[in-house]
């Protein structure tokens, strides 16, 4: 053990939720110690968005709602206190000019998060914190019942640093490499807290077979992925989708995997089919097949195909109808187009898994919004414990809501440990 030194407030994680509440609490004056695993702060916010940063969500209050679970109003407050056009005024003073693209989902103008993490960076300033990378806080020091500070761990070996206050930022369990393995439940439950069901979320599925190895690289737009569980419908989701050798992925698979995980680990049989042309209803669909088959009579059915599918999904979906190719348009029977016609409605994939956190854009579970006071982001059960970021029990489907969860509680939780620690000065 080496030498002991005393701050105000003590935040643990230098992602996107800690560096938020670094920034909030030192601007209000607290003296502030930033203890980070990694060599540099926001590793993940670097790899958001495919290194574009999907920086937050263009929409209502209730839009979040209902994007984010278990409970999304639990954030009433953070978002009252520091939202969507808050974190855009801070990039857009320091000189992240941002745009908004589909689905309302806001990105810099120059398609760069490490544009985003320094605006970030320089917003939170450098007065009133210190900061200490490649330190890994092993856990929380507490006597008789109350909060004193942190005992950290690296390479020099143990140091201990005590504060009034300490904010648990250390994210989920996703993408370990970015430095999120999970070590906030840890430092939760030896505070006495439950951790929910941690769980990858938004995250590809593994699928039966080759099938999808087959069709590797090919991206689906305007198709309708459903999700039938033991032969009963479930859920759908309409949009873009991806092969993977693996299995499938891409934006509606992620959405749905939140489900799906849960479904499949409970030990459902659980099948995905894919809707190739959900615009058209059986009866438009079979016209379509009809007309063209017969317009085409002379041509052989692999080359008409072309009409209806991309080119790299055709030898596979063939090999599935199990029609030669080469045959011509005009020797399809009725049976043979009912049997196109249902593929093209419902292309089968039975779901078996998921590749687990490594490829998990987030962690569902954590440390339960009940036991948190969600005016402050205080503990509920250990005083001067305060949460902020993807440590909490909050995941959201993508869009730009999970780093807005992590700006707004981040901030929120930065402010009430600060003036926790000015009204305890001033007593
Ligand atoms: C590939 C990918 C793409 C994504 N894209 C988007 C997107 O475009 N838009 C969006 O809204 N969301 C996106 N997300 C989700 C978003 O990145 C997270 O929700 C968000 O980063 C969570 O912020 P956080 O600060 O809570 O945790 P993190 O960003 O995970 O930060 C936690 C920090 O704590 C540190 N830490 C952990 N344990 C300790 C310890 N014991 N001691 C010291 N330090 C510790 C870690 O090293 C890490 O730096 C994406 C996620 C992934 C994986």
């Amino acid at each position: 053990m080496s030498n002991t030194q005393q701050y105000d407030v003590i935040i643990i994680g230098a992602g996107a939720a800690g560096l938020m509440a670094a920034g909030r609490a030192a601007h209000l004056g607290a003296r502030v110690l930033l203890v980070e695993k990694m060599r540099q702060a926001g590793r993940k916010l670097l790899i958001t968005g495919k290194g574009r940063c999907n920086i937050t969500h263009d929409g209502t209050e209730v839009e979040y709602f209902k994007n984010i679970f278990p409970n999304g109003r639990f954030l009433k407050h953070a978002f009252k206190t520091f939202f969507k056009d808050d974190i855009l005024k801070i990039l857009h003073d320091f000189g992240v000019e941002t745009t908004t693209e589909r689905g309302n989902r806001v990105f810099p103008v120059s398609n760069k998060a490490i544009d985003v993490l320094k605006a970030i960076k320089a917003w939170m300033g450098e007065e009133n914190i210190d900061i200490v990378y490649r330190s890994r806080v092993e856990s929380l020091l507490i006597k008789e019942g109350q909060l004193k500070g942190i005992r950290t761990v690296s390479e020099s070996g143990s140091v201990d640093y005590f504060a009034k206050n300490v904010i648990i930022c250390t994210g989920g369990k996703s993408y370990p490499a970015t430095g999120s393995t999970g070590d906030g439940y840890e430092l939760a439950r030896q505070a006495g807290h439950t951790i929910t069901n941690v769980r990858p979320a938004l995250v590809p599925l593994v699928t039966e077979g080759d099938l999808a190895g087959k069709l590797q690289g090919l991206g689906l737009k305007n198709v309708k992925a459903v999700v039938w569980v033991n032969g009963k419908k479930s859920s759908e989701e309409f949009g873009e989708l991806m092969f993977a050798h693996y299995g499938l992925t891409g934006p509606i698979i992620l959405t749905l995997s939140r489900h799906v995980v849960d479904l499949v680990s409970d030990g459902n049989n659980v099948e995905i089919g894919i809707d190739l042309k959900p615009a058209l209803d059986e009866k438009k669909l079979d016209a379509r097949l009809l007309r063209d088959l017969n317009e085409h009579g002379k041509k052989q059915l692999d080359n008409i195909f072309k009409l209806w599918l991309p080119s790299k999904l055709i030898p596979v979906f063939l090999e599935q109808l199990g029609i030669d190719g080469e045959k011509l348009c005009h020797q399809v029977n009725a049976k043979e187009r009912k049997r196109i016609l249902m593929l093209m409605k419902d292309f089968r994939f039975t779901v078996t898994g998921h590749p687990g956190y490594k490829e998990a854009i987030i962690t569902a579970g954590g440390v339960p919004v009940l036991e948190i006071n969600s005016k402050t982001m205080e503990s509920k059960l250990l005083k001067n414990l305060w949460f902020a970021g993807e440590v909490i029990d909050l995941d959201a489907n993508t869009g730009g809501f999970n780093l807005q969860i992590a700006f707004s509680t981040g901030f929120l939780a930065g402010e009430m440990a600060a003036s926790n620690y000015k009204s305890a000065s001033t007593l």
